[in-house]
């Protein structure tokens, strides 16, 4: 297969996955089965029929509106359903049509969920995290981007580190900075893409947090003290982390050395 045809399957196939992740962004939560039934409309339950789920034609296609209720369905749709076809592709192009491709690809996947959620609810569900852990495994495998050593130092560093913060943070504030749920999602990020990526990722999630928090200070957006997801920014830390985290890293260390 050519790089042209390759690029097509795989944005193509993303759009469909992307459309699976919409449904266990939407389920996973209510603890409904991501399997059955068919989609629906969250207005009406009008079932949704073959030519109304195309990923991101479908939603143009009905000018995003329901075809039984016109109730307007959500932008976030078509967006996560580019935004996964988008992720493939950066997986693509960083490992090649390669077990790691597929293994990371799954990571990527994950991400989505967990970040969608989180700020739907607040909350990274334990479930979600130990389906990781099968990324996880793969180091020992001797597969992946790491050693089993720099991901089990990873696990613990970035575990230990957010521990700290939540400890600290709770001492200062006198009430919850950033939950348990984040400190495990950190120590999985950590495993996953090994201290120094983890490392990184983490100062990336931190430094976004921050820039876009000052961003909507001054729109009232936002207020000292309001809790927000910490997920969403481990998680965008850990896609750069994942796709050019080896770069980063050295662009760093010649800025300071
Ligand atoms: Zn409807």
């Amino acid at each position: 297969m050519n790089l042209e045809m390759v690029t097509v399957f795989i944005v193509v196939f993303g759009l469909m996955i992307g459309s699976f992740l919409n449904v266990c962004i939407y389920r996973i939560p209510k603890k409904e089965s991501i399997v059955i039934p068919r989609s629906h409309c969250p207005h009406c339950n009008h079932q949704l029929r073959v030519w109304e789920n195309i990923p991101v034609i479908s939603f143009l296609m009905l000018k995003g509106l329901c075809s039984s209720c016109k109730n307007k369905i959500s932008f976030r749709y078509p967006i996560i359903e580019l935004l996964t076809a988008i992720l493939l592709l950066m997986a693509y192009f960083r490992f090649g049509l390669s077990v790691d491709f597929f293994i990371y690809s799954f990571f990527l996947c994950l991400l989505v969920i967990i970040t969608f959620i989180d700020i739907d609810t607040m909350e990274i569900l334990n479930g979600l995290l130990i389906l990781g852990l099968i990324v996880g495994v793969y180091p020992v495998l001797e597969g992946g981007i790491n050693s089993i050593y720099q991901s089990l130092i990873g696990a613990l560093s970035l575990g230990l580190g957010f521990f700290l913060i939540r400890v600290i943070g709770q001492l200062l504030l006198k009430k919850e900075s950033m939950g348990f749920g984040d400190v495990k999602y950190a120590a999985l990020i950590g495993l996953l893409l090994g201290w120094k990526i983890g490392l990184v990722a983490s100062a990336i999630a931190f430094l976004s947090a921050a820039i876009l928090f000052l961003m909507l200070l001054p729109f009232r957006k936002i207020a000292i003290g309001q809790r927000i997801p910490f997920g969403p920014f481990l998680s965008f830390g850990a896609l750069l982390g994942l796709i050019w985290g080896p770069h980063i890293l050295e662009w760093y260390l010649n800025l300071v050395f």
